[in-house]
């Protein structure tokens, strides 16, 4: 053995000694219940992240204190806990990484600590299942034929189909999701195998048309590694970027075969919820029948991106022309030789701009504040290279390792992992980005420097992914228009506040999208909207994510203020991984177990 190897193994030894020391000493001070002691295994500052597994919420309490008031309110009904390490340890930079295994009275779970000079920094704790209610997959998966001779029995095909005929019928749904886009369909499979009956409602005729009748350039702006839905990973033969019409395809698939109860071309048109009986009486237009159901849980997965925002421009409805938001744009066939005004200059402008460009319309991009612009490229393997690549799964980063690296991050420091990220990017590219600048395009990298992600979690809008558009803002092919204000639209096109004035044949209002609330205030009413108040962002107290902090994504994946009121959404990773957290709570409520909420979010804004 050479002093290197040596060196190697004493140092991995001593990384597995402070784990488990580290271990040892948080299962003792959880079995005493003192969670002072518990805290104290912690550093002055450090962040425990728990997705369901002790406070039947999605959660992160901070520093020595926030540990202690979580522990002292949970560990009656969490414990007995234990933790084990699940393997060795790794260390980095002073800091020790170690993935955890752990059981409660109620469930299992996985959980990943970073160790500081021997105290907890951070601490990831996530329920993955319920003791006797485990999924029946791998081992327990189920067998499929009933061998034998067995006279009078139904056949798979029937069972299905008798399930589908009764449902919503003789029997009610205990979850009901509106909504059947990729959240809503990732929850169905998720409640599927975990024995929740439930149905997914979607207005659209087919599922898949979420993605099928949005702009006809419009491919995923994340990478395959990113997209995978539970249970089922896209081929290795499927593109890095998925066509939208391949992946309104892949959804229909797999809603077929993952057994959803899935209504095509049902509308949710009202919901009440009834108190006495802790139910909710929705009514639903299906294929123009319309029918009462019953559920007890009420999830909206109607999209963060699926109400569109038109701001009030003046003139509006004198327009001459044709204007739509970019939600009902049908991509540019119509528009060759059309002067074209896009209001917006986020990811919907820029690919709507370019698709627009490339059929020989004559665009112009008005941009009205900022926007972050990354490029694709750039972004793949400085971005998310190391988590979501085909480079991390070489290393054995498999998406569902990379989902938990992800979460374990807490929030509240998680611009500063990004910062870097995108002082790289800045300095990569830095000849685009003055090109971009120098014709006027206004360019900003979040509001402190933490790029994209922080800004999706914060807001769910302000950036391009670039995939070409911006080199046709660079040369001039697509027209640009900045730092003005639109004054108001006009017969004939736009006029803007410094008497500029854009002709146009078509105006896009690329112009984003309202807070998921407002489709409970659609549905439900003002009130209830009102009472479970703002959804998304984490209250950070940048653009359009006002404080106070929050600590999490507002009411997402979570219990809300509204009693049975759940909402589901996101990207595809979030639509993947958080869809376990919520099925979990959905699952322990419809078996019957204690689900004590710890720290119920506080509303602090109702859009
Ligand atoms: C242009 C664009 C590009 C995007 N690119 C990406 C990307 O590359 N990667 C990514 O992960 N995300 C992307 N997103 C963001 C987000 O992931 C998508 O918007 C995604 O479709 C969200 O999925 P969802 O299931 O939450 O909502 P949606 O797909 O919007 O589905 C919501 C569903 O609810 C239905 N619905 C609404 N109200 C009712 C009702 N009353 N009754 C019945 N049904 C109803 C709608 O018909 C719709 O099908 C993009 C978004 C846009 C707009």
């Amino acid at each position: 053995m050479d002093a290197e190897t040596t060196t190697i193994e004493s140092s991995t030894n001593r990384q597995q000694q402070l784990a488990r020391r580290w271990i040892d000493g948080f299962n003792a001070a959880l079995a005493s219940g003192d969670a002072e002691a518990v805290s104290q295994l912690f550093a002055p500052i450090s962040f425990w992240r728990d997705l369901v597994a002790f406070t039947w919420n999605i959660k992160t309490v901070e520093n020595r204190e926030g540990v202690r008031d979580m522990l002292a309110a949970t560990r009656d009904d969490a414990r007995p806990v234990v933790f084990s390490l699940a393997e060795p340890a790794s260390e980095a930079n002073g800091i020790i990484e170690a993935w955890l295994t752990f059981e409660t009275k109620v469930g299992r779970g996985e959980g990943l600590v970073r160790l500081r000079d021997g105290l907890a920094w951070t601490l990831l704790t996530a329920l993955s299942e319920l003791k006797g209610h485990e999924e029946p997959k791998g081992p327990r998966r189920p067998l499929g034929a009933e061998h034998g001779v067995i006279r009078g029995r139904k056949s798979w095909a029937e069972r299905q189909a008798d399930e589908a005929r009764t449902i919503g019928f003789e029997t009610q749904p205990y979850v009901l999701v509106i909504g059947g886009g990729q959240g809503g369909i990732a929850l169905g499979a998720r409640l599927r195998q975990l024995g929740v009956p439930s149905v997914v409602i979607d207005r659209h005729e087919r599922a898949g048309d979420q993605w099928r009748k949005r702009y006809k350039s419009l491919c995923l702006h994340d990478p395959v590694w990113y997209d995978h839905l539970p249970y089922i990973d896209f081929p290795a033969n499927w593109p890095v970027f998925s066509p939208k019409d391949k992946i309104g395809d892949w959804l229909e698939m797999y809603t077929k075969v993952m057994d959803i109860n899935y209504w095509v071309s049902t509308t949710a048109k009202s919901a009440v919820y009834d108190k006495d009986h802790s139910t909710w009486r929705v009514i639903v237009d299906r294929h123009g029948e319309t029918l009462e159901l019953r559920p007890t849980h009420l999830v909206l997965a109607t999209g963060m991106s699926g109400k569109p925002h038109i701001p009030a421009f003046r003139g509006i409805e004198r327009f001459r022309g044709e204007q739509h938001h970019s939600s009902q744009h049908p991509g540019p066939d119509a528009y060759a030789g059309k002067r074209v005004v896009v209001i917006g200059s986020n990811n919907s402008a820029h690919d709507i701009c370019a698709a627009l460009w490339e059929h020989g319309a004559d665009v112009t991009m008005v941009q009205r504040s900022s926007t972050h612009i990354v490029r694709s490229n750039s972004l793949m393997e400085i971005g998310l290279g190391d988590l979501y690549s085909e480079r991390a799964v070489d290393r054995g980063v498999t998406t569902h390792r990379a989902d938990m690296i992800f979460a374990s991050l807490p929030y509240r420091i998680m611009h500063e992992f990004q910062r870097p990220v995108y002082d790289a990017i800045r300095e990569r590219d830095a000849d685009f980005y003055a090109a971009l600048r120098k014709v006027g395009f206004m360019l900003d990298f979040g509001a402190d420097d933490s790029g994209l992600f922080m800004k999706y979690l914060r807001r769910g809008s302000g950036y391009y992914i670039d995939v070409g558009a911006s080199d046709l803002v660079i040369d001039a092919s697509i027209k640009l228009k900045s730092g003005v204000p639109v004054e108001e639209i006009t017969e004939t096109g736009v006029r803007m506040a410094d008497g500029v004035e854009l002709p146009a044949d078509l105006i896009v209002y690329a112009t984003g999208y309202g807070s998921m609330n407002g489709w409970a205030a659609d549905l439900i009413s003002q009130d209830v909207a009102d009472r479970v108040g703002k959804v998304w962002g984490l209250g950070s107290d940048t653009p359009k994510d006002p404080g106070p902090w929050e600590g999490e994504q507002r009411n997402m994946w979570k219990p809300t203020q509204q009693e049975n009121l759940w909402f589901h959404g996101g990207n595809l990773h979030q639509s993947r991984h958080y869809s376990l957290y919520l099925a979990l709570q959905l699952k322990a409520r419809q078996i019957g177990l204690a689900t004590p909420v710890y720290g119920l979010q506080e509303v602090h804004h109702l859009t």
